[in-house]
């Protein structure tokens, strides 16, 4: 059956269609290319850190076929994308996945009146949202708020007096109308402050204000953001010996293709080293919100497994650009985990009496956190 569907999908994509977050006949189509080849079994770390044997796109896809899915298993998956960076056919499989989600949830409607008694700065240049992982990472926040000052940039921060979700989280538990209404609050208040730009430090916001918000204005994750800033001599950032590895969030890299531009701020202010997954074949930390069953030692396995990797060259940083995998490192790691926002914070030079107060990375660091 699978090679007519394969042959088919094959076809459909060279016509332009593609695939859904919703289950129509094109993902019907997918469901039936997928050769059970196994691909992607490997990959995967609920897998290979022992969490769950089931979870792997060829199961699911297999039991969706089957109609023996349940809502356990849709859940069960960190949607990290690495089934489907492997995936010789080139099913999309976390689409299938949130499809799956789509049907089962109940998806009412939230009630979420009390953000229209938040007010809006009118006419910034830049709207900064932080998003709500940021706000359970202070240092990042206050990081940015630093750097914003430092350049003088005319920034509204927009989730600045608590946290508005973005709707991602709504979204990833298939609860379509209640991630819409936070939408349109949200979006209400971006194109009313007329603001150019939005940035965001959290990929998951970035990701959901890109595709699905239509603000027709600049979407920025804050590495994007930064890197303007540098190059546009803004921030004064000065290197030192510090060895770090990258870390790419699943949401940056595999979900929005942004892996240069982290890159390229870590090279001017520290010795990056390379990681054996690196880009495409970023490992997920473990924390992500997309995995509404895993257990918090489970996160922590999988978490433990890939601070193993990424530390295999004793580096003295683990660096990352969300704040969301910063929370889960932390809690597993023995050396520092930072987010890039806080290390080009902690590189652009203090007035004098300050240097010596930072001289030892340390102290900084507990100040930020
Ligand atoms: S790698 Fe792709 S084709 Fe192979 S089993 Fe997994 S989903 Fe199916
Ligand atoms: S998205 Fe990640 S956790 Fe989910 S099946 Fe694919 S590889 Fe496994």
């Amino acid at each position: 059956m699978h090679i007519p569907t394969e042959i088919l999908l094959i076809a459909l994509r060279k016509w332009g269609v593609k695939s859904k977050q919703t289950f129509d006949s094109f993902a019907d189509v997918e469901l039936h290319a997928c050769s059970r080849c196994g691909i992607c079994i490997d990959p995967c770390q609920m897998s290979s850190s022992g969490v769950s044997k089931n979870t792997p796109a060829s199961y699911f896809l297999k039991s969706v076929r089957d109609k023996e899915i349940n809502s356990y298993d849709a859940l069960n998956c960190l949607m990290c994308g690495r089934c489907e960076e492997n995936c010789p056919v080139g099913i999309t499989t976390t689409n299938q996945r949130l499809a799956q989600r789509i049907n089962q949830a109940n998806n009412k409607q939230g009630n979420f009146s009390y953000l229209e008694e938040i007010n809006y700065q009118a006419k910034p240049d830049v709207i900064y949202f932080a998003g709500c992982m940021s706000h359970l990472t202070p240092g990042i926040t206050r990081s940015m708020i630093k750097i914003f000052r430092k350049a003088k940039i005319n920034y509204w921060f927009m989730d600045e007096d608590g946290s508005v979700c973005c709707g991602r989280p709504q979204k990833l538990a298939g609860n379509l109308k209640a991630m819409e209404q936070l939408m349109g609050f949200n979006k209400k208040r971006i194109v009313e402050s007329g603001a150019k730009t939005i940035v965001t430090s959290c990929p998951i916001c970035f990701k959901v204000f890109s595709e699905d918000y239509n603000l027709g204005i600049e979407v920025l994750h804050h590495t994007q953001y930064l890197n303007r800033l540098v190059d546009q001599k803004l921030l004064p950032v000065q290197a030192d010996n510090k060895k770090v590895v990258y870390h790419d969030p699943c949401e940056l890299g595999r979900g929005a293709g942004i892996y240069d531009e982290p890159r390229k701020l870590l090279t001017q202010i520290a010795k990056l080293i390379v990681t054996k997954h690196e880009k495409q074949d970023s490992l997920c930390c473990g924390g992500s919100l997309g995995n509404l069953e895993i257990e918090a030692t489970n996160r922590s396995r999988i978490a433990k497994d890939v601070v193993d990797e990424l530390t295999r060259t004793n580096p003295d940083v683990i660096a990352t650009a969300c704040p969301l995998c910063k929370k889960t490192f932390i809690k597993v790691a023995s050396v520092q985990v930072l987010d890039i926002a806080e290390l080009i914070a902690m590189s652009i030079p203090e007035p004098n009496e300050r240097v010596e107060k930072y001289k030892d990375i340390t102290v900084l660091q507990e100040e930020l956190v």
